[in-house]
């Protein structure tokens, strides 16, 4: 079975800033032990040929991948061999699946924010092989369950995915897949479900520290994760991080960097981004209950 994560950013992609090149991400990944990895970088297809002999060297296989925006929302195209930059709407998307071999996945699709796909999803259904579990959760809100939801209805397997912007959030979700190192081989394995999730929830602390690290950037505290991830953290107050840490030294000693976060400008500023998003996130766990 290989560890594998298919939905990662680098410093190459020309949208969000992101603080580790793409030579750092496959050692960091190496560590860990994966053996397939995907750099889906915003709308840009990442030549992987001057990247691949140093993945090789490290037990690591690159699948080609592009994060899409299309009619407005992210869509994740893996092992399209040309044509994916160039799919802009729906309709293109269809036809570069009529004519070309690859996967195409729905990241993050009920996330709160606008580049998700919600009800795109449904309208497209058709188009899409795979539905994302992104590592972006904790125990208390999980935007994948519906996503999960969908994928059930559909007979569609499910992709474990870090959605990795900072190397912090590499490892807690991935994909096991049950193929030869090979893209082809990869990407057929998923379409026919030969794939299992291994996830576990961020705690709070975690959920804390990616969203102020997400925040630094004004685009990342405003994509799906730094929603999401600003969400999350904000859910539980700091009074429950300050009466866990008076519990344990460990705790105390990592919640003195995060309540100092918590009284920081970059924090209210992601805090107010998400006040809209901690709204519509209390009203759809409310449906979904
Ligand atoms: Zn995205
Ligand atoms: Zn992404």
């Amino acid at each position: 079975m290989l560890k594998a994560d298919l939905h990662t950013h680098t410093a190459d992609d020309p949208v969000d800033d992101i603080p580790y090149t793409t030579f750092e991400l496959i050692d960091r990944a190496a560590a860990l032990g994966y053996e397939a990895l995907a750099v889906t970088l915003h709308e840009k297809q990442l030549d992987i040929r001057p990247f691949a002999a140093h993945a090789a060297e490290r037990g690591i296989v690159l699948v080609p991948g592009i994060e899409r925006t299309i009619e407005g929302r992210h869509v994740v195209l893996l092992n399209f061999s040309d044509g994916a930059e160039q799919v802009d709407t729906f309709a293109d998307l269809a036809r570069l699946k009529r004519r070309r071999r690859g996967l195409v996945v729905a990241p993050h699709a009920y996330f709160p924010a606008r580049s998700c796909l919600r009800g795109d999803l449904e309208r497209h259904a058709d188009l899409f092989d795979v539905v994302e579990r992104n590592a972006m959760y904790t125990r208390a809100v999980d935007f994948n369950r519906r996503a999960e939801r969908w994928a059930a209805r559909h007979g569609k397997p499910v992709v474990g995915n870090g959605d990795v912007h900072r190397l912090m959030q590499l490892g807690t979700t991935y994909s096991l897949i049950d193929a030869e190192k090979d893209p082809d081989a990869i990407c057929d394995a998923i379409a026919k479900g030969h794939v299992i999730v291994e996830s576990r929830p961020l705690s709070t602390v975690e959920a804390a520290r990616v969203a102020s690290a997400l925040s630094s950037s004004p685009e990342m505290a405003s994509s799906a994760q730094g929603k999401a991830a600003a969400a999350m953290a904000r859910r539980r107050s700091s009074m429950a991080l300050a009466s866990s840490a008076t519990r344990e030294t460990r705790a105390a000693a990592i919640a003195t960097p995060v309540s100092a976060m918590l009284r920081s400008k970059a924090w209210k500023r992601a805090a107010s981004l998400t006040s809209s998003a901690n709204r519509r996130l209390r009203c759809c766990m409310a449906r979904s209950k």
